[in-house]
């Protein structure tokens, strides 16, 4: 396929997300009316909006080269020893930095399961049969799966199983069907993932459109949650400062006109700056504080 073809969730919990990622690279949709194609004019890339079960099958069979799925679908995918046609090794080529969430397995509050050696010959229902079946092999546990594509956190209080095998994000779904968390099985995010050999394409005009595609994207997942500060500060004290902020290494120091001690410092934090940092850098005798968002960060 000789275009750069890119699937991504059409609606769910990683669509809005993927969208605003590809519009912080300067890549705006235009989308068909059929609302399952979609083009972009500054590099040339073709979108296809889909299921996100479908995803992987499309990098994997060629139709796509890239996607945006949970990291959790690529761990299921990975897990499965089913033989499928045209089955190939994909992997992930960049966390993306949003779609946040866990796979955990959640049992009734009021049950008796207390730690994951009590579920041997439970029943847990799942999405992801074959990562928690590898989950269990690992954990030496023996139970019984029960595959559900859907609705999962109803299934102990219809009798289907005795506990759930789901993504959590904020536990708000636990809570609201009385389900406590007995252990995380993995985190995951939104990636992009791709064939193994995406490296090797072959045709040298989709070969710098993946180059760009990838240095686009870096560069806005690099700037996702830093932030550029600017403070006055005692010179005195910036070993106090490298402390509080996290990769301050070589901040850049100017001098104050009519000021011998008191320096302006700008730092870029690759971390998000909370209320408590800024607490802490009061502390120290900070003044004239500034933390702006950083939206693109080429390294
Ligand atoms: P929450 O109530 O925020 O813990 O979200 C849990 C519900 O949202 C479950 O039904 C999950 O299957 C779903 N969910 C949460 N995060 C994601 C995600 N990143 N991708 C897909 N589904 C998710």
């Amino acid at each position: 396929m000789k275009n750069l073809r890119i699937a991504i969730q059409k609606s769910g919990k990683l669509s809005e997300g993927s969208l605003k990622l590809l519009k912080k690279c300067d890549l705006n949709l235009r989308i068909s009316k059929s609302n399952f194609l979609a083009k972009e004019n500054k590099l040339g890339i073709e979108f296809l909006l889909v299921r996100d079960d479908d995803i992987l099958g499309l990098i994997a069979t060629h139709v796509c080269d890239f996607g945006i799925v949970g990291e959790n679908l690529l761990h299921e995918y990975r897990s499965s020893k089913e033989p499928v046609q045209g089955r190939l090794e994909l992997i992930t080529v960049m966390p993306l930095k949003f779609g946040e969430c866990r796979l955990s397995i959640a049992v009734p509050k009021k049950s008796s399961f207390k730690q994951i050696g009590d579920l041997n010959d439970a029943t847990i229902a799942t999405s992801y049969p074959h990562a928690l079946a590898h989950f269990l092999t690992n954990n030496k546990v023996k139970a019984n799966i029960v595959s559900m594509h859907g609705s999962v956190e109803l299934a102990p209080r219809i009798g289907v199983a005795d506990a759930i095998c789901d993504l959590v994000a904020s536990g708000v779904t636990l809570a609201e069907n009385n389900l406590r968390e007995l252990t995380k099985v993995f985190d995951s995010q939104a990636v992009l993932v791709g064939r193994k050999n995406y490296e090797q394409e072959k045709d040298r005009i989709k070969n710098e459109k993946i180059e760009r595609l990838l240095a686009r994207l870096e560069s806005v997942v690099a700037a996702a949650n830093s932030k550029y500060i600017m403070l006055h500060l005692d010179i005195k004290k910036i070993d106090e400062l490298k402390k509080i902020l996290p990769g301050c290494e070589s901040p850049t120091i100017l001098s104050l006109e009519g000021s011998k001690n008191r320096v302006a410092i700008h730092v870029v934090s690759e971390e998000d700056v909370f209320w408590d940092t800024i607490e802490k850098l009061k502390s120290i005798g900070a003044s004239s504080i500034l933390v702006l968002p950083i939206e693109k960060m080429m390294k």
